[in-house]
């Protein structure tokens, strides 16, 4: 017999292993708040630059995220999901993590704005017809009504505020240029998006700048 080494107690000798199955299930979970401590930091140092979520708030989510995991609501395979995680809790938009569909995990199930949104390696994904008829057979489980949004980790978290609007907008503007469900783009659109808004707010401004003179000169 061969003695687990956290703990002491035996383990079978063919399981070749060093930890009794309990540790190891403690250590997994571990594991998985320390990526929560890692989206806690990153998110807090890339909001810094934009001083536009206050440190508190994002604090107040990654607890959210933090209790989800512990009572085994949500599973994330990467600090950037649980970033997203952190993101959508803040806008209160419900979603599922590693939801099992045609036999095969989703990142996050969003029933709200019926989409699927996966969150893809920094690498691009090498094989895009295998990533292609994947999306097809959820798509053939889930229903027309719903789409699948695909989102390079490197844009998480400057992009991924407001979910709820901007995934819907990916959808929108892969429509408008004639890719009905290639997913190829997403991400660029997403930028878009981020573009239109302050495109909006540059307007905004100058409208209102326009106004004040136009009463001063009154
Ligand atoms: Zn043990």
């Amino acid at each position: 017999m061969n003695k687990c080494v956290m703990c002491g107690a035996d383990i079978d000798e063919k399981s070749g292993k060093y930890y009794c199955e309990t540790c190891e299930e403690k250590m997994r979970y571990v594991k998985k708040l320390s990526m929560v401590d890692k989206a806690e930091k990153l998110i807090l140092k890339k909001s810094r630059d934009k001083k536009e979520i206050p440190d508190e708030e994002v604090l107040k989510y990654s607890k959210v995220v933090r209790e989800r995991i512990s009572n085994g609501i949500d599973k994330f395979s990467s600090v950037p999901e649980v970033i997203a995680a952190i993101q959508m809790q803040r806008i209160n938009l419900e979603y599922e993590t590693q939801k099992m569909i045609a036999g095969t995990k989703v990142d996050f199930y969003i029933p709200e704005i019926k989409i699927i949104f996966e969150v893809d390696g920094s690498i691009y994904h090498s094989d895009k017809d295998k990533t292609f008829l994947r999306d097809r057979q959820i798509m053939k489980e889930v229903g027309e009504k719903w789409e699948i949004v695909h989102i390079n980790s490197d844009k998480i978290p400057k992009y991924t505020w407001n979910l709820r609007d901007t995934l819907p907008f990916v959808v929108l503007q892969r429509n408008d240029k004639w890719r009905f469900r290639d997913s190829e783009f997403d991400s660029d659109f997403l930028m878009d998006f981020d573009s239109l808004e302050k495109y909006l707010r540059r307007q905004k401004r100058n409208e209102n700048t326009g106004l004040l003179k136009a009463n001063r000169a009154t």
